[in-house]
């Protein structure tokens, strides 16, 4: 089955839940090594992503995630926000004029995500941030599809990369954002920029299990 317009949507909404029932566990991470915002944020952003939806509904998915990644710049501040906000632009660009994809557009989506996110915050993995869910869910996601995986199984590897790249930020020592402000008292806390791009490729793999 193709993936639509619709599913794009669909994600969307899905993700703006998901963010939502999770506004305060991502805050509280936050607060831990960062300034107790970052489920705020998450849910501030994605609310305003719903309400921008309408406009683009009948466009094609490059358009539709390039307007959510500019309600997200345009209504989150600090460094999660316009990061986020790259990443779905990078992610419209590379799909721009695209109303049917295959699994190889949304991985090439979410590299393009990735390499957003790394360009715009001076970024690499290994510094305890939203990179260590992302980068690990790639390559698994690139790796599942190059040996013949279908899209729900390529999503499903990519979900468990992602879950452990996030647990990995624990011991990690943050060199980026906020948390680097911590130095060695950011060790032994899980990144909750990691966090929330665990739960948004969850939700892909979620939708991609129910529709197959
Ligand atoms: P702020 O740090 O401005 O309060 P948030 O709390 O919304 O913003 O987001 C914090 C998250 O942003 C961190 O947990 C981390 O994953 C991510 N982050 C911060 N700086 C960078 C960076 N330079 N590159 C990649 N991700 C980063
Ligand atoms: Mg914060």
């Amino acid at each position: 089955m193709p993936i639509t317009t619709a599913d794009v949507l669909e994600f969307l909404r899905r993700s703006a839940d998901v963010l939502h029932e999770n506004k305060e566990y991502l805050t509280e991470l936050d607060s831990a090594i960062g300034d107790a915002d970052h489920g705020i944020n998450m849910d501030r952003g994605f609310q305003n992503i719903l309400k921008k939806l309408p406009s683009v509904e009948d466009k094609d998915a490059g358009t539709i995630l390039k307007t959510s990644g500019m309600a997200l710049v345009s209504s989150v501040g600090g460094a999660g926000g316009p990061l986020y906000g790259t990443a779905f632009m990078q992610a419209g660009m590379a799909l721009a004029g695209k109303y049917e994809l295959t699994a190889e557009d949304v991985l090439a989506a979410l590299d393009a995500a990735l390499k957003g996110v790394m360009m715009r915050g001076k970024s690499k993995p290994g510094q305890k941030t939203m990179i260590d869910a992302i980068d690990p869910a790639v390559t698994a996601m690139r790796e599942a599809l190059d040996s013949g995986a279908d899209t729900l199984e390529a999503l499903e590897r990519a979900t468990a990369a992602a879950e452990k790249g996030m647990k990995d930020t624990i011991p990690m020592l943050a060199m980026k954002g906020r948390a680097s402000y911590l130095g060695e008292r950011s060790i032994g806390h899980q990144d909750p920029g990691a966090t929330s791009s665990y739960l948004l490729i969850r939700t892909m793999a979620e939708m991609a299990r129910e529709k197959a």
